[in-house]
């Protein structure tokens, strides 16, 4: 057996000073309530707290981060028991599914995932020992056994993980069904939703004149027209603010917003209805899409968050055989400056709008982001995402952010994840990332001490509730 030890200094710099300091600036934070004010857990879970089916389910199928992995070493994602959308034949065993996974665990290496999967074992499943092929049925077995017990169910784990409060993303379709059943069951435990309008504003998107058609019948709006398209977002919108809503969520492929006539609205918008938009006419309703949320921003208050730059489903045959969300999203190259223009143009100066800005490419935090969001009122910088959810990722974009953008123009950690046990590890790895950068600028005297105690808690807590009106 090979023993699993979480050391206290994890991530802090090696050097004495400043690992000291980041060790006491840490331990100011690492018990504040976790703000989660965006993220992609299944509000069902809490809606129904029924115990997680079994260490494969809760750890394996539902994480990109770890099938991506196992798939680019040549594991065939029908044998992690990833679903086939022709409903062809997977494997149903969960622990021959989970044998494969401990027989790999060494291709998560230096990676963030054996990070978030260490941290889970041993804090909330008590594990001592690491995942091995040898140890695999053990820990298995272990897990699904705390599984079985009440104080393992979701609302019970959200509780223990001291969630003060945590944000879903449905799209515009969805009947919000398990937040409406959250908040009937006097459950005090706060989940709300927030408004992911790609599936309706999307003329790529599958069945998207089917889907603006549901709107339509959702809202009692003529959604076949320009007008009645967008009074059924206001509606819709109003209604997620009813299940606590105070977010929108946009996941274009770019950053591009315009700003047409409404004539030019209303013939763009009827093309693409009927299915005659190319890739430019697509990207154009796109772009002024986003102005247009930030009109309704401006009118109800929401926040607004771009999470652009992703190339979805780059690998056509798993999503022929598999679905979108499969480990097969891609970062592009990425401009902010210009494709921008048009939605600042018209809301940059605006005091009562927020909107957060996410990049999955690294090069344009110094270049393009910073200096936006360190001019621009209505701009903030949401923290490092995906691929760079990690201690490099958040070094990175605090190195090449604050110095222009300062602190107070970013907004905490998300830890935006569908692995609801990877949470609390996310949260700690953002927490002693930040408290080694403010160690570092004490220790250069860039900042005097106090103001890093200030700071920390802000990081880990604050300025996420702030800047999502949470
Ligand atoms: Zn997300």
């Amino acid at each position: 057996m090979i023993p699993l030890k979480l050391e206290p200094d994890r991530l802090f710099s090696p050097e004495p000073g400043q690992r000291a300091l980041a060790r006491a600036l840490y331990a100011t934070v690492k018990d504040l309530p976790i703000v989660s004010p965006h993220g992609h857990t299944d509000p069902q879970w809490f809606a129904d707290d029924a115990p997680f089916t079994d260490a494969s389910a809760l750890f394996i199928t539902p994480d990109h981060y770890v099938f991506r992995m196992l798939h680019s070493q040549g594991v065939r994602l029908e044998d992690l028991g990833i679903a086939r959308r022709d409903g062809g034949s997977v494997e149903r065993d969960a622990r021959k599914i989970w044998r494969i996974f401990a027989g790999h665990h060494a291709l998560f290496r230096g990676t963030p995932t054996r990070i978030w999967l260490d941290h889970a074992f041993h804090e909330v499943f008590g594990i001592r020992e690491r995942l091995t092929a040898e140890s695999a049925d053990r820990l298995f077995d272990h897990i699904n056994g705390c599984l079985a017990r009440p104080e393992f169910r979701p609302r019970a784990l959200f509780e223990r993980f001291n969630i003060e409060v945590i944000a879903t993303t449905e799209s515009p379709l969805d009947p919000l069904a398990h937040h409406a059943k959250i908040r009937a069951s006097g459950w005090k435990g706060r989940v709300v939703t927030a408004y992911r309008p790609d599936p309706v504003v999307d003329p790529e998107f599958d069945g998207f004149a089917a889907n603006v058609a549901k709107l339509g019948e959702l809202t009692n709006e003529p959604t076949a027209t320009w007008r009645g398209y967008l009074a059924a977002h206001r509606r819709r919108r109003a209604f997620f603010k009813t299940m606590g809503a105070t977010s929108t969520d946009h996941g274009h492929p770019t950053a591009l917003t315009c700003d047409l006539s409404e004539g030019e609205c209303e013939a763009l918008f009827a093309k693409a209805l009927r299915g005659g938009a190319g890739p430019a006419e697509a990207e154009t309703f796109r772009g002024q899409m986003l102005t247009e949320m930030a009109q309704m921003s401006l009118e109800d208050g929401l926040v607004m968050q771009i999470h652009p730059g992703s190339f979805r489903n780059h690998n056509p045959q798993i999503l022929r055989l598999f679905g979108r969300d499969k480990g097969a999203d891609i970062p592009t190259r990425t401009d902010y400056v210009r494709a921008l223009k048009a939605l600042l143009d018209r809301f940059g100066n605006e005091r009562g709008l927020t909107v957060i800005l996410f990049t999955l490419d690294e090069t344009v935090y110094a270049r393009e982001l910073a200096p936006l969001a360190g001019h621009y009122p209505v701009l903030k910088l949401g923290p490092p995402w995906w691929f760079h959810d990690s201690p490099e990722g958040m070094l990175r974009f605090r190195e090449q952010a604050t110095e222009t953008a300062g602190f107070y123009n970013t907004v905490g950690f998300n830890d935006d994840t569908r692995a609801f046990l990877s949470i609390p590890a996310r949260h700690d790895v953002a927490r002693r990332i930040d408290c080694r950068f403010l160690a570092r600028l004490v220790a250069e005297h860039r900042i005097a001490e106090d103001e890093a105690y200030e700071l920390a808690p802000e990081l880990a807590h604050d300025l996420a509730k702030k800047a999502y009106r949470l």
